[in-house]
């Protein structure tokens, strides 16, 4: 028997609780992990509390991230005793995630914990991490260099946000920082931003095209907060949108792109194919300061995460929430 979170359907709604499952009900994979961490991300909040259709199969194990070591493998390229990381695939949504002790998978679903991570900081960078630097990959490859002029991140106390500014600062980009809450401007300098403004300032509607000043973008927020990015964002700059924790639409107009040669790039982390999730992986093991990643991280239980859902939803956990699925 193991220990986790169980999803099931009741009625119109749904339940959710800690479970005691046997290894017989884990779906059938090649790959079977002992998982010691998952994490909190805005959509395992969103899968929890069922604030959004997340879940797609009842019953269902939340978690679309876990980091741990095989236990039983009948893939080629995975020994028992490998220290592997996960990270989507529709864990968590379709198939039985994170948020347990235990998980069978497919082994080409998972990556290799490239060093100096173990499984505790892979699951703290998790999917918001690894989405971080799919976005920062994406500026990079457009050819936005660090003198090219200031970054901006929204969603910058969040999962995605603090660690796309301790990435981008490390490379040595100016990074602004759009927080809701800038009592936390001294955290998100201490991660690198060079300067902190108000959300406000980008979340009303705004015009086609405003004063330009971005060279690059890294968008959570959507909504509003995406249009005004786009609008003033430099000529031929880049804006990799990669979330929507302020709304799912775009009220935008096509002026920055045609008039600016502006590029918005749209970043998934559920479906990137293998050899970018290793070229991701490599390079967070490169850029990404544990120190930093340390700061920005804070562990919960895994009977404590169910509660934990509703925090990441009303925006109150700063940086990312991991789960030890053993305490
Ligand atoms: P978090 O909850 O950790 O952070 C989201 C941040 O967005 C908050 O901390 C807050 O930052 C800001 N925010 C919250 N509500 C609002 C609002 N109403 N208006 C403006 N800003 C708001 O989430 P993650 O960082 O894990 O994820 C961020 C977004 O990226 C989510 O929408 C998530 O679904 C998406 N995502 C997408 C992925 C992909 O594959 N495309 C993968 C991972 C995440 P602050 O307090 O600083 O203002």
């Amino acid at each position: 028997m193991f220990k986790a979170i169980l999803i099931e359907k009741s009625g119109e709604g749904q339940t959710c609780r800690l479970a005691d499952l046997d290894e017989s009900q884990l779906p059938s994979a090649d790959v079977t992990v002992r998982v010691a961490y998952s994490t909190l991300n805005y959509k395992d909040a969103l899968a929890i509390t069922g604030k959004s259709p997340v879940v797609r199969k009842f019953p269902m194990v939340p978690g679309i991230d876990l980091a741990g070591t095989v236990e039983s493998s009948s893939h080629p390229g995975l020994e028992p005793g490998a220290a592997v990381v996960l990270n989507g695939h529709g864990v968590g949504e379709g198939h039985f995630g994170g948020l347990a002790e235990k998980a069978r998978v497919d082994g080409d679903w998972l990556v290799r914990i490239p060093k100096p991570f173990g499984p505790r900081e892979a699951a703290a960078i998790g999917t918001a991490g690894f989405t971080a630097m799919l976005c920062v990959l994406a500026l990079e490859r457009h050819g936005v260099r660090p003198g090219d002029g200031e970054v901006l991140v929204t969603g910058a106390a969040g999962g995605v946000g603090s660690v796309a500014i301790a990435l981008l600062a490390r490379r040595g980009y100016s990074v602004i920082a759009s927080t809701g809450r800038t009592q936390e401007a001294e955290y998100l300098r201490a991660l690198g931003a060079a300067g902190v403004i108000d959300r406000s300032e980008l979340s009303t509607p705004g015009k086609p095209l405003g004063k330009e000043r971005w060279a690059g973008v890294v968008d959570a927020v959507g909504s509003h907060t995406l249009a005004n990015a786009c609008a003033t964002t430099r000529y031929r700059g880049a804006v990799a949108a990669c979330g929507l924790a302020g709304g799912m639409d775009f009220p935008a107009t096509v002026a920055p792109f045609i008039l600016r040669g502006v590029t918005l790039y749209g970043i998934d982390s559920v479906r990137a194919p293998r050899p970018l999730r290793e070229e991701a992986w490599a390079r967070l093991a490169q850029d990404l300061d544990v120190s930093k990643l340390e700061s920005m991280t804070r562990e919960v239980g895994l009977g404590e995460a169910i509660a934990a859902a509703g925090e990441v939803l009303a925006g109150k956990v700063r940086g990312r929430l991991l789960v030890n699925v053993g305490r």
